[in-house]
């Protein structure tokens, strides 16, 4: 069976579930991390969509990674799955990293403290023949060089050198997609899918969903043949 993507109400919802699979089952048993070293990082941005959230933190086609930045996606992961693991309780959480990680109350901060790397400001846009709609603004200007330069969180860029870097950005727009996600809808259809090896997240499509894939799916069943046929003594015949 063909594995599908999931595809689930918004592009902001599908980059954080994405960010917490790049810790995921490495295929022989053990747990691999996507997010290892900077070039991962790089690795990882390249592939997300032309359109997605962290597009406004970075040009994710030419963007190289470094250290700064590592660190603060992966702390920025590390308060998401802390989240994701209150999410699904009283279920059990990804066994990844279940017990290791912060408590509820230090995840929330970190994602704040991130969220405030790149202070941000409403503005309201109103084409003359469109709708209104809020954006968020990046302040990038110094308070005492007059108003602040103001870059369009929706639009583009900010220049290099100016405000706040790489690291602060990518921090900033992943934790405001991780809090979206979590004060949304999509919390609570969250589930850490229970197959053998599996340490996933993923959001249930529909109510009876119970693996993040099928193959998942495939995999449970063919383990709990198994276990059934080990439950049955050799001599006793029933189920051969
Ligand atoms: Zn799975």
């Amino acid at each position: 069976m063909v594995d599908t993507d999931i595809t689930i109400s918004t592009m902001d919802d599908q980059l954080v579930l994405d960010l917490a699979a790049t810790i995921r089952h490495d295929g022989h048993g053990g747990v691999a991390d996507d997010l290892n070293t900077p070039a991962g990082l790089t690795r990882w941005l390249r592939e997300r969509p032309e359109d997605s959230a962290v597009s406004r933190a970075v040009d994710i086609r030419r963007y190289t990674a470094d250290e700064e930045a590592l660190r603060a996606v992966r702390e920025v992961r590390t308060a998401a799955r802390a989240l994701f693991a209150r999410a699904v309780a009283p279920g059990p959480p990804s066994r990844a990293d279940a017990g290791r990680l912060p408590a509820a109350g230090t995840a929330l901060d970190v994602l704040a403290a991130a969220a405030a790397r790149v202070p941000t400001v409403p503005r309201l846009l109103w084409p003359a023949d469109g709708q209104p709609v809020v954006v968020r603004e990046w302040l990038t200007g110094a308070a005492e060089s007059g108003p602040a330069e103001r870059g369009p969180v929706e639009r583009g860029v900010a220049e290099a050198g100016q405000g706040p870097g790489p690291a602060d950005r990518l921090a900033a727009v992943l934790a405001e997609a991780a809090m979206a996600f979590l004060a949304g809808p999509g919390r609570e259809l969250l589930r850490a899918c229970p197959a053998p090896r599996c340490v996933r997240y993923f959001v249930k499509e529909h109510p009876r969903q119970e693996w993040c894939k099928p193959s998942c799916g495939n995999r449970a069943r063919v383990a709990r043949h198994h276990a059934r046929r080990r439950a049955v003594p050799p001599e006793g015949g029933a189920g051969g």
